[in-house]
């Protein structure tokens, strides 16, 4: 059917590019004519009837719509199904003059009620940064795409996001939640990067397209007659052809050159073609800045020596990100809320870590362990300081890495123990604990040892 509209000259298409003429564009069962004047749409309509009796397949008229964009012939002319003048739905997307305001206001509606909705349910960050990805996100993402999202709305739902996953951590740094997990983050998205990433999709195919001298389809064709000539200027795109080229661009050029140019975007970042490498570039040079203003508690808490679960666990220590009952809540039930250890004292990050009767006699332990490990003496410390010297301790370059290690290893076990007591009611016990602890610190050191063996020997 199609090739039968393709060769017939009288039905006139779109033309694109000066090369190819496009009269329909066909998905499965969903057909869309691309005309230009009434005697094309009715020769169109004619083929597709003949086509029905040959075949047995049904147009069907009353789910078949038309938009107008010239009003050169009257309407009479035109067959007898929907006509629209302003704009339509195709296939879910707003075709024609549209309103982006009202479209991200819509999203932004969408975006507030599944909040809404998910924000009822107890959640981890972990847990939520899963939530946004699979709830929010998609939410946006069929829109995001075909509309550029105006710069107040995108803030709006940003902000709605941050809150809806940081509100009751509020000492998070939603800047370096945002990097990658390898990078020590907690891989929060960036909504604001990643809705202009989606809509710029099409120009980094564009620009590949052009790299590797691949045919244009449809789309990409379109990018060329409205914005590619210039894109390629500037970017430093091969052109191939002088297609002649549309006198008014898109009006959607300003806003792709805007984004290239606030994320300073250089021809190798759009020819890599991927979203999630351009998103994750873009989020690398916040990172410099973010970690930059954190000076030294970054590179301490993301010791290199240590697994990349013991930095987590190190960077939520840090940003008070760990969920208590007494603290950040609305994790774990509310009947719940004295020290699982000695039952006496609060469920708060002070007490579990510093202050209780039990996990101090582990320290003890811990702390003599580390002594004989590291022919050092600590007897003058107490466990809350020797816990912040990880943070500025200055002394011996390696034995303080090695500490920090025995440290976050103690730590890391209470926190688990912890959450086995408050999650799998699981009864608490010290001996239980010891050998934990005993286990994890051993198992660093064994793996330092093998991995790092200058700092074991080192002074
Ligand atoms: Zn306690």
């Amino acid at each position: 059917m199609a090739e039968k509209m393709n060769n017939n000259s009288e039905i006139k298409g779109i033309r694109l590019s000066g090369k190819r003429e496009i009269k329909s564009v066909n998905y499965a069962d969903d057909v869309t004519l691309t005309l230009r004047d009434a005697h094309s749409v009715n020769l169109a309509i004619d083929t597709v009837d003949r086509f029905q009796m040959a075949s047995g397949l049904k147009l069907n008229k009353q789910k078949t719509q038309g938009l107008r964009t010239k009003n050169s012939f009257p309407e009479i002319l035109l067959p007898d199904i929907k006509w629209h003048h302003e704009n339509f739905n195709l296939l879910g997307t707003k075709i024609g003059k549209i309103n982006l305001n009202q479209i991200w206001q819509e999203i932004d509606g969408k975006i507030k009620s599944v909040i809404n909705e998910i924000d009822s349910t107890y959640a981890t960050l972990d847990a939520k940064e899963v939530l946004i990805k699979a709830r929010l996100l998609p939410v946006s993402n069929y829109a995001a795409q075909t509309y550029p999202a105006p710069t107040e709305k995108i803030k709006k739902i940003n902000e709605r996001i941050v809150r809806y996953a940081v509100g009751k951590y509020e000492h998070a740094d939603i800047n370096t939640l945002q990097l990658p997990k390898l990078d020590g983050g907690l891989n929060f998205p960036n909504f604001e990067i990643y809705a202009d990433i989606i809509y710029i999709r099409s120009i980094l195919k564009y620009c590949q397209a052009r790299v590797q001298n691949e045919p244009l389809n449809v789309h990409t064709t379109y990018i060329e007659y409205q914005i590619g000539h210039a894109i390629a200027d500037v970017l430093e795109v091969v052109r191939l052809n002088n297609i002649p080229h549309t006198e008014t661009r898109s009006p959607y050029y300003e806003t792709i050159m805007q984004i290239i140019n606030k994320y300073n975007l250089k021809r190798n970042d759009l020819i890599e073609r991927k979203i999630k490498k351009t998103y994750e570039r873009i989020i690398q040079t916040k990172k410099l800045k973010a970690i930059s203003d954190l000076g030294k508690i970054w590179e301490r808490t993301h010791l290199k020596i240590l697994p990349s679960y013991l930095r987590t666990f190190n960077y939520k220590c840090a940003w008070n990100l760990l969920p208590f009952c007494n603290e950040t809540g609305n994790y774990t039930p509310a009947s719940k809320n004295s020290c699982p250890f000695c039952k006496v004292g609060p469920d708060a990050a002070y007490h579990v870590f510093f202050k209780c009767p039990q996990t101090n006699k582990q320290w003890k332990q811990t702390i003599k362990d580390a002594e004989e490990l590291l022919q050092i003496n600590l007897q003058n410390e107490n466990v809350e300081s020797l816990c912040q010297l990880m943070y500025n301790n200055d002394r011996h370059p390696n034995k303080d890495q090695l500490l920090t290690t025995l440290i976050t290893a103690t730590k890391h076990q209470i926190w688990k123990t912890r959450l086995k007591c408050v999650i799998d009611n699981q009864a608490f016990s010290l001996n239980k604990l010891r050998k934990d602890v005993n286990k994890a610190c051993n198992s660093r050191i064994t793996t330092i040892r093998r991995d790092h063996p200058n700092i074991m020997t080192n002074e």
